[in-house]
């Protein structure tokens, strides 16, 4: 386009030197073209903005401006020519220097314009050149022997009409053109295209790598797995080579064992439940370290009638912090359970005792049954830590402790350690002489181990024993259970040591 504008300039501002330098062309002649020609050169400034703003309406509009401008230039030349100078003096020749600027215009035209649009106007311009010039021959009336005439027709109906065919290989070149332009182009948008796919795909393999969980990707097509991908860390997670793991049912079987059908239900209906998430702690049997714990979380798409479109998700190794969280609850359990028993004997303690206690006064008095209570107090004990040692001491609260426990037979009874050798026995559903039985077997069984005691007139450990027994649903508290059995064992020490006392039955 910019090139057509100061070509055409160029031809005018010729065109006013030559007409300037003409005897017989009017002096403004030469300054139309002059003029002529800075338009054209003028008009280089909106043709660059209209470039610029890439308007193909504007810059059309100024190319057509252009070109009929100048035919218009070049119609004067000839009018002034044909119907004035050469009707003054039949000496000169009609073929004018006009007729071979038009050439320049065609080719102005296919600077300015696109190529067919170009071609036809140059049929047109071409077209007027002739009406123009037979309309002058015919008007003027001139014969064969015009000066000039034939080789003016030569030029009008062979020459220029075969230039003019010439030009008809312009349009056909420019396609060819445009579609090689648009090819370098879809070349150059593809290479961008599989370059920023490349870049992408780098990336995407790169975040897939350094994460310690293994991901996947399975895509179904109404309900059936088309398509399925499983990254290299799922894989060496689990220690097996792709082609050991096959994406079958028997594939999954092999790695979730048992549990297989529940994880996967359970896995589906959080998907369906959730909005599509779901996570799920299972184990998997690994290749070479066996079953361990691992973390599956999920995300799915579904298609219009509610089926998985599509599922992605993860498996992530959480054997050890599970393994730990396991331990730390069989710890806690364990120091639950150290709470409520006696470090020494390994019976439970006083607190146990006391929750135990409540717990069988009040379903015997819900059941309306009695309920005994033993006090075991071991006899002349100080001394024996004196003369024989505290471990020894110890080791005779064990085998008293024992002894004890071996001495009751329902399940329901419950030997404890209370104090430092001070027990309580408790008998749910025992009355008074059934707590009597119970509690002379104690006393003699333990006798009857004849542990040396040199300070205690026996000659062997013994131990006394007080007995309360009531009946919760009659009324009473279950300290005055307590307390009576404490009566009863003072009493029994009271009396002399190694024997069993009743306290009076509670009201
Ligand atoms: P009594 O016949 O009047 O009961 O005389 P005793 O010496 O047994 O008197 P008391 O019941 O007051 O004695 C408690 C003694 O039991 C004090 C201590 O020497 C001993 N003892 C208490 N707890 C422990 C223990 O955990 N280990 C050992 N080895 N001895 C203990
Ligand atoms: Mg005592
Ligand atoms: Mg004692």
């Amino acid at each position: 386009m910019l090139a057509g504008l100061p070509l055409l300039g160029a031809v005018w501002a010729a065109g006013g030197l030559i007409v300037g330098f003409s005897p017989r062309a009017p002096e403004w002649e030469a300054g139309l073209y002059l003029g002529g020609a800075a338009i054209f050169w003028l008009l280089i400034v909106p043709a660059h903005a209209a470039i610029k703003a890439e308007d193909a309406l504007r810059q059309e509009r100024i190319a057509m401006f252009a070109l009929w401008l100048s035919l218009l230039l070049i119609l004067v030349r000839l009018v002034l020519v044909l119907f004035v100078a050469a009707v003054a003096d039949p000496a000169l020749s009609i073929f004018r220097p006009a007729y071979a600027f038009m050439p320049v215009l065609y080719i102005c035209g296919f600077l300015l314009l696109p190529a067919r649009r170009a071609l036809w106007l140059s049929w047109l311009l071409g077209g007027l050149l002739l009406v123009v010039t037979l309309g002058a021959v015919f008007i003027n009336d001139w014969g064969w022997d015009r000066t000039g005439l034939p080789e003016t027709l030569q030029w009008l109906l062979l020459g220029n009409p075969l230039f003019l065919c010439a030009l008809h290989a312009l349009p056909a070149m420019e396609d060819a053109l445009h579609h090689s332009a648009r090819e370098v182009s879809d070349l150059r948008e593809r290479a961008r295209l599989s370059e920023q796919i490349s870049t992408s795909e780098r990336r995407f393999n790169l975040v897939v790598d350094s994460l310690q969980v293994g991901v996947w990707d399975q895509r179904f097509e109404a309900g059936e797995l088309v398509e399925h991908w499983w990254s290299p860390r799922y894989y060496e997670l689990l220690g097996y080579r792709p082609e050991q793991l096959p994406p079958s049912e028997a594939g999954a079987q092999q790695l979730f064992g048992e549990s297989y059908l529940l994880v996967r239900s359970a896995l589906y209906a959080q998907l369906r439940e959730r909005n599509g998430i779901a996570a799920v702690d299972t184990r998997l049997l690994t290749r070479e370290r066996g079953w361990r714990w691992f973390n599956i979380s999920a995300k799915a798409e579904f298609d219009a009638q509610r089926r998985f479109s599509r599922i992605t998700g993860a498996i992530e190794d959480i054997h050890e912090q599970r393994v730990a969280e396991e331990s730390l609850l069989e710890a806690q359990a364990e120091l639950a359970k150290l709470a409520y028993r006696d470090a020494l004997t390994g019976l439970p303690n006083r607190r146990a005792f006391e929750e135990q206690l409540r717990r069988e006064w009040d379903r015997a008095r819900r059941v309306g049954q009695s309920l005994s209570l033993l006090a075991i107090d071991l006899d002349w004990f100080k001394a024996y830590n004196d003369r024989y040692g505290h471990p020894a001491g110890d080791e005779y609260l064990r085998l008293a402790a024992a002894c004890f426990s071996q001495c009751l037979r329902r399940p329901a009874d419950l030997a404890a350690r209370v104090g430092g050798e001070e027990f309580f026995v408790l008998l749910p559903d025992t009355d008074s002489a059934g707590a009597r039985g119970v509690a002379e077997t104690i006393e003699r069984t333990l006798r009857q181990l004849a542990v040396p005691h040199q300070d205690s007139p026996f000659g062997v450990v013994t131990c006394s024993v007080g007995i309360s027994s009531g009946r919760p649903s009659e009324g009473g508290a279950v300290e005055a259970l307590v307390q009576a059995a404490d009566s009863a064992l003072y009493q029994s020490k009271h009396e002399g040591r190694a024997r069993v006392s009743v306290a009076p039955q509670l009201a």
